[in-house]
């Protein structure tokens, strides 16, 4: 089967190097990948967005699957424009509608969907120009912290967490009044929930569901979850407190009920549901769903899929995912990215990254690299994901660190702290 992945990160590395492991995977392509990409498949330079290029290319080099990363071309409708050009509508994408990727693209409308199926979130209500009294006078019945939430997406920046009641009626006014654009035309205030957070991630064929390995990620650019947020600073799998009571509760309460509400509502999908959960004394409920894998829990989820991911996609493609197995490495796997100095705000590019060589105990997958007269050169804020296997998360921790060190660029920076909260 020839496959053509989309995207460019570190996600869309451990998910190349997962496919590119297939018998059944005979050509990959990744577009427009990057320098990581290119060692386990073929990157062509297509853009994450340019679907006409994309499609010409599936039809030229007859490419039998088409297997989305990132949630910006879902969001703007990657799947229906394959199924909607009679070309290209037999190719399966693996990835969900756009529909279904409202999701991921509007709080206002994850947290209604949450309510009309009875799935545990925080209490909410949503409010635009028009209803600002509405909010104020909803603020004032909440207590502190006050989190207002941009409705659409705001580039990870447009959710903000407020002590006072005071700031909280600023910023609403601010959001309201054009902050994030178009994204903070609604805006959702929702009650503050107390509790550690885990990612779970479910494939499904829009009927049935495979739940995949959970992991908690360190959104922080600071030890010990401080400073500014980035796209992520390392993850961990499994979640200690993921026990398999939390899980069935995690399937009953959350995952039956959002296939369920799917299929009610009548929306396609078919791909990966990332449910963001917060566990609040023993009960989890949902901080928000994103229509794509993790970047960084990708690459530790990636490790512990013993199962054939490419089996895995047909099976979605073909409605049966029922009839798969899905395989867990029982051991432990930890991802710390490293990033260039200065991230999350400004920082260099361009520096010569060496050292690759010598790494053997831990598997690396490229974020921000490409390669510049044939050396490999960061080339973004997260540069490189170091993801180690352990019988237990301080020993793959303990190789994620050792092996960090032999990778050297200029102003490298990384977390030391990842998964010793939990
Ligand atoms: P992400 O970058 O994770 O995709 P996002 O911008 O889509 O985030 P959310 O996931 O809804 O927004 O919120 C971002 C973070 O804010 C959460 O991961 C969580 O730490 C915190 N948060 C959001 N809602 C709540 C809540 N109701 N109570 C406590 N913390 C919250």
């Amino acid at each position: 089967m020839k496959i053509l992945l989309l995207g460019s990160g570190g996600r869309e590395h451990a998910l190349a190097w997962k496919i590119a492991q297939s018998d059944k995977c005979e050509k990959l392509y990744i577009a427009p990948g990057n320098a990581g990409t290119a060692a386990v498949g073929e990157n062509v330079p297509i853009g994450i967005d340019d679907f006409d290029k994309q499609k010409d290319f599936v039809v030229n080099y007859d490419v039998d699957m088409v297997v989305v990363g990132p949630e910006a071309p879902l969001v703007k409708g990657v799947y229906d424009a394959f199924k909607n050009d009679s070309r290209t509508k037999s190719i399966p994408v693996i990835g969900p509608s756009k529909q279904g990727a409202i999701l991921e693209s509007s709080k206002n409308f994850a947290k209604s969907f949450m309510k009309r199926h009875g799935i545990p979130t925080a209490a909410y209500e949503t409010f635009d120009a028009n209803t600002i009294d509405d909010g104020i006078k909803f603020l004032e019945t909440l207590t502190p912290p006050y989190v207002l939430k941009a409705d659409g997406l705001a580039a990870g920046k447009g959710v903000l967490i407020v002590p006072t009641l005071d700031e909280a009626k600023q910023e609403l006014r601010k959001m309201l009044g054009g902050m994030f654009g178009e994204a903070s035309a609604k805006v959702v205030i929702e009650e503050f929930l107390t509790g550690v957070e885990c990612s779970v991630f479910v494939l499904t064929d829009g009927k049935n569901y495979k739940i995949l390995p959970e992991a908690k990620d360190y959104k922080r650019i600071g030890e010990h979850e401080t400073g500014l947020n980035t796209g992520g600073m390392g993850s961990v799998s499994p979640v200690p407190f993921a026990t398999k009571e939390w899980m069935d509760k995690v399937e009953k309460r959350i995952i039956r009920p959002t296939m369920d509400g799917l299929a009610k509502e009548n929306i396609d999908y078919k791909g990966f549901i990332f449910f963001g959960l917060i566990n609040v004394g023993g009960d989890p409920m949902v901080i928000e769903y994103n229509c794509r894998m993790g970047d960084p829990e990708t690459e530790t989820v990636m490790l512990r899929l013993k199962s054939d991911i490419v089996d895995l996609f047909e099976g979605v493609a073909n409605g049966n995912l029922d009839t798969k197995e899905i395989e867990i490495d029982p051991r432990s796997a930890v991802c710390v990215m490293l990033v260039s100095g200065g991230y999350p705000q400004s920082y260099k590019k361009g520096y010569p990254i060496t050292g690759l060589e010598n790494v053997k105990d831990s598997v690396l997958f490229h974020s921000g690299t490409s390669v510049k007269n044939g050396q490999i050169v960061t080339d973004g804020g997260r540069v490189m994901a170091v993801s180690s296997y352990g019988k237990d998360k301080e020993e793959a921790l303990r190789k994620c660190f050792e092996e960090a060190k032999k990778i050297k660029f200029t102003d490298k920076y990384f977390r030391t702290d990842i998964g010793q909260d939990i």
